[in-house]
């Protein structure tokens, strides 16, 4: 072992295996998933250096988790004992931004907003808004592949990537994928690394679709007696346009969100609904959302100030942080098809009732997508077990309702437990063999996601 850590730290620009130093790097922001002591933590600079370091692990049997930005809430990239942590912030350069094809070229630790900003500067767009796009990392955002807040009008990360480069667990790079919006050419290896949270390669470039900015944002924020009442007006509109952003919040999330933004929101409500509209018609559909809203017994605005739109915006990516200042929190990600929303709401209120928790519940209400979160006091062992016990719950009603225990986040380490259930043995199994296909060591990210 001795040798084989000389070897990796050498391999790369930067490296240690001081306890103190790696701390830093254990765990991602999922803090209920266990966390492991890595042996190493390394950085490379280069496509080369990864090669090196994959290459190393796979002669020596060593595990190796990849890490972009570690913002990641399902315990993908939490160390696994005697592991070497990946860290892939450093391969952070744009290569290239391509206005006639309207795409991009980025390494790995590019910082999502921060290419969204680079495209923004000649006119374009990187769509996918995931609610940490402020530190997300590009390589993290495809193997989660994240979702965000404008998926149901533009899509997932998914949808917006081109092509890749990966490192295998064999040490090969593989490149696959066109720059082109059409490409049948063999079997769809590209859409396989997206999702697979560092389990089969290790994403060193990504190309990426760009679109035109939208010009126009109007926001409608609605106050509801009901998250019902909410879901149906969304459901209503939804039928005649699609709007760029429809997130909900319920009473606890809103006070929660109130608690630490100042942002005064109607704590009243049963339910606070934020939507965006873009495009030409986008002022048209807002008043048009507005007056629905109202119609169902809402008290609703909208305006088209760019300013007020985005402070709504921020208030509702504040649900999180805002929550976990209540207490330890687990979070979850069930999503089921939108016209079943009403059901998984009233099966979650359910739960918190008969399990005695607090649950704050806010999502993606155009998707099908609730963060129910469960938030207890963790030095309390009563409410320790009914969380854990309103946490598994609240899976199974989005399995019974047809839907999928992670819309967005992944399962990481977390909802290893779940995912039998819902993809079957023979979904399983041919997981595992597609891994040994890619990674036949078994040496990447081993146990997490399947
Ligand atoms: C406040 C907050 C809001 C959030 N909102 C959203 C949201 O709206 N939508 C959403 O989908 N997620 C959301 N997330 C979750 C998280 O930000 C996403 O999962 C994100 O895509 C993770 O990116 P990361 O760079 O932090 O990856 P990490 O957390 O570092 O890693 C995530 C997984 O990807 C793997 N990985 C990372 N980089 C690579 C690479 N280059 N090659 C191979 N594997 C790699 C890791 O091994 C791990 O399994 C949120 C998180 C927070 C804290």
């Amino acid at each position: 072992m001795r040798e084989f850590l000389k070897q990796l730290t050498t391999a790369v620009a930067w490296a240690t295996t001081e306890p103190h130093a790696m701390q830093a790097y254990r765990q991602d922001q999922c803090l209920i998933a266990e966390a492991g002591q890595p042996l190493a933590v390394v950085r490379p600079a280069t496509v080369g250096e990864v090669v090196a370091v994959v290459d190393l692990c796979r002669t020596h049997a060593v595990p190796l988790v990849p890490r972009g930005a570690g913002t990641g809430l399902a315990g993908g990239a939490n160390a696994l004992d005697g592991c070497v942590l990946l860290l892939l912030d450093a391969m952070d350069q744009i290569l290239e931004i391509d206005q006639v094809a309207q795409s991009a070229r980025v390494q790995p630790g590019v910082v999502n907003a921060d290419l969204d900003k680079a495209a923004g500067e000649v006119g374009l767009w990187y769509a996918p808004d995931p609610g940490s796009r402020a530190l997300s990392s590009i390589g993290g955002n495809v193997a989660t592949n994240a979702g965000g807040m404008c998926c149901a009008k533009y899509g997932v990360t998914r949808d917006h990537i081109l092509a890749l480069t990966a490192v295998l667990g064999t040490g090969e790079v593989l490149r696959t994928g066109t720059a082109t919006r059409k490409d049948v050419a063999g079997l769809d290896l590209k859409h396989l690394l997206i999702g697979s949270e560092g389990t089969l390669g290790v994403i060193v470039e990504a190309t990426v679709r760009l679109r035109p900015r939208p010009q126009r944002l109007s926001t409608v924020a609605a106050t509801f007696p009901t998250v019902q009442s909410a879901i149906d007006v969304v459901q209503a509109f939804g039928r005649e346009f699609n709007a760029a952003a429809t997130e909900l919040m319920d009473r606890t999330t809103v006070c929660a969100v109130n608690a630490m933004t100042q942002m005064g929101l109607d704590e009243a409500a049963g339910a606070v609904l934020i939507a965006q509209f873009d495009g030409a018609d986008a002022s048209q559909q807002a008043e048009r959302c507005a007056a629905m809203a109202e119609g169902a017994g809402a008290e609703a605005f909208a305006t088209d100030d760019q300013d007020d739109g985005s402070a709504l915006m921020e208030a509702r990516r504040a649900a999180l942080p805002s929550l976990e200042r209540m207490g330890s929190t687990l979070l979850d990600d069930v999503c089921v098809t939108p016209h079943r929303l009403p059901a998984l709401i009233d099966a979650i209120e359910r739960i918190a009732l008969s399990h005695g928790v607090t649950i704050g519940t806010f999502g993606h209400a155009a998707d099908g997508n609730l963060h129910p979160t469960i938030v207890f006091d963790p030095a309390d062992d009563r409410q320790r077990v009914a969380a854990a016990a309103a946490f598994d719950a609240i899976i199974a009603a989005a399995l019974d309702l047809g839907g999928t225990a992670t819309g967005e986040h992944g399962v990481g380490s977390l909802k290893t437990p779940y995912i039998r259930r819902q993809v079957g043995d023979v979904g399983t199994s041919l997981m595992h063999r597609i891994k040994a296909a890619f990674d036949p060591s078994g040496i990447l990210n081993p146990g997490r996601g399947y």
